[in-house]
């Protein structure tokens, strides 16, 4: 008998009215063994909680910033572009696949959007709003390439996963979490302070990562190991 794959939700950017997603975070879950659909931004909230309902994890793709009106702050001059729909989609599916305890994985947009969905804030623009001297988080390399180390803290489910207290990670993001909201921690720091990846310490696996491992399987061995935990985590 064929084994049921986890379903996998995997949120969407809107670029000019198109709903768009990288095939590297579809391929990433599917190389996992997971089965991975493309998420609406529907305002609906039957829809999101019909949709939570069905998955068994949701992945929380990269994209563009996020609006500072969730965090209580008016727009930085250095703010990007926004698309409120998307962030109220994601805002919704993140409460109510939390309170079903069912894995979210974030990365980069998704990581920020993890935090400030659970009370947390942000900075908008790095550059301008972190004190002291910052690394390159916005890479040249190319998006294969770990451009700066993390350091992980120890025991956290990160470092379970990845089974090192320091890994390379490419970057490319201007803006990120500051304060962690509530249930929630840092589980892994760049050399310049800026918390690189967060996970809960109530959930079974609620993790979002600063970087994009969906664009590393095939040059870094821990990306696919990442994949690896939140699919096989879907499947429990
Ligand atoms: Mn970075």
């Amino acid at each position: 008998m064929m084994k049921r794959k986890p379903v996998i939700g995997v949120t969407s950017s809107l670029i000019d009215d198109r709903i768009t997603v990288h095939k590297s975070n579809i391929y990433a879950i599917s190389d996992a063994g997971g089965a991975a659909f493309v998420l609406p931004n529907s305002s609906d909230r039957s829809t999101v909680l019909q949709l939570a309902s069905m998955m068994d994890g949701l992945l929380l793709t990269g994209g563009g910033d996020i609006d500072p009106d969730l965090f209580g702050e008016e727009p930085h001059p250095m703010l990007g572009e926004i698309t409120p729909e998307r962030d109220a989609f994601e805002t919704a599916m993140i409460e109510e696949m939390l309170r079903l305890d069912k894995p979210i994985l974030g990365l980069c947009r998704g990581c920020q959007m993890l935090n400030v969905a659970i009370g947390g804030d942000m900075y908008q623009d790095i550059y301008s709003q972190h004190e002291g001297n910052l690394l390159q988080h916005k890479q040249n390399a190319p998006v294969r390439h770990g451009s700066h180390w993390i350091e992980i803290e120890e025991h956290s489910l990160l470092h379970r996963i990845m089974n090192e207290r320091r890994i390379r990670v490419n970057s490319f993001h201007h803006q990120a979490v500051r304060n962690i909201g509530s249930g929630f921690t840092a589980s892994a720091v760049s050399g310049d302070g800026i918390i690189e990846a967060i996970e809960s310490k109530r959930h079974r696996f609620a993790l979002g990562v600063q970087w994009h491992p969906e664009h590393m399987t095939t040059s870094d061995p821990h990306s696919g190991k990442l994949f690896q935990a939140f699919v096989d985590a879907c499947g429990k």
